[in-house]
């Protein structure tokens, strides 16, 4: 890893959608750095293209034009088991809505991304070790239908941590929770984030979550300002 470049880098991306009687271009030029530890807070009204532009920071998606880099190295150039790794390694997601796996216990949905690694019982010490973190050692062999809202969340966010990721991605993390269990969730990412000097892009149309993960680049017109 070039540890000189910046975490995240995207430069003149444009993403667009097929569409009659012309695509539809959400993403026009976005320009954007983040470095490691750093935390950002992108704002925008529902349908403005931050579920996109997130989904192509994490290489979900790959841009039309424009380049991504990750690490200094621009992920165009990458087969899809080298971004299947880096995805791995260095790239943490939280949903809106938490994807665990329904049939798994909390403690084996933490363990997913981990089950490419040699080590077993380290992972699963490190699985423990993150339920604890987030409060939801004693809920370990409880399945998601049998956790609130806010806990399953914060199962999500121990899943994206198992392989010790240097960024996390989050798409609305707070939406689907209730004022105090958003609350919560959101005073935890920003904990994690110092704890484990790790970088945070947080994507909301919420102006006062944003404003906890500041700065704030607003999204307009299919590109990003930042907020002075
Ligand atoms: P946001 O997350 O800000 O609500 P999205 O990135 O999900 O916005 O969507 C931006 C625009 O692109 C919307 O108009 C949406 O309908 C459209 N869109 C999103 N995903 C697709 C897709 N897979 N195919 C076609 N259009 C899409
Ligand atoms: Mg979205």
């Amino acid at each position: 890893m070039n540890t000189s470049a910046p975490l995240l880098e995207l430069s003149g991306v444009v993403k667009e959608y097929p569409a009659l009687p012309t695509p539809l271009r959400v993403l026009r030029g976005v320009d954007f750095s983040l470095g490691a530890g750093e935390c950002a807070a992108i704002l925008g009204p529902s349908g403005c293209g931050k579920s996109t532009l997130l989904n192509v920071m994490g290489t979900l998606d790959l841009p039309d034009a424009g380049t991504v880099k990750i690490c200094g190295h621009d992920v165009a150039g990458m087969n899809a088991s080298a971004l299947a790794r880096l995805r791995n390694h260095e790239l943490g997601f939280v949903f809106q809505l938490h994807h665990l796996l329904p049939q798994c216990t909390a403690l084996e949905n933490v363990l997913i991304p981990a089950l490419v690694h040699e080590n077993r019982a380290a992972a699963k010490d490190e699985a423990s070790r993150l339920l604890e973190r987030v409060g939801l050692l004693d809920r370990r062999d409880h399945r998601p239908g049998e956790l609130s809202g806010g806990e399953q969340q914060r199962g999500a966010v121990a899943r994206a941590l198992i392989n010790g990721p240097s960024l996390l991605l989050a798409d609305e993390p707070t939406g689907a929770l209730n004022e105090e269990a958003a609350a919560e969730l959101a005073e935890l990412l920003l904990e994690l984030q110092r704890e484990r000097n790790m970088a945070i892009v947080i994507v909301t149309h919420a102006s006062d979550l944003a404003e906890r993960f500041a700065p704030i680049y607003e999204m307009h017109g299919g590109r990003l300002k930042r907020r002075e």
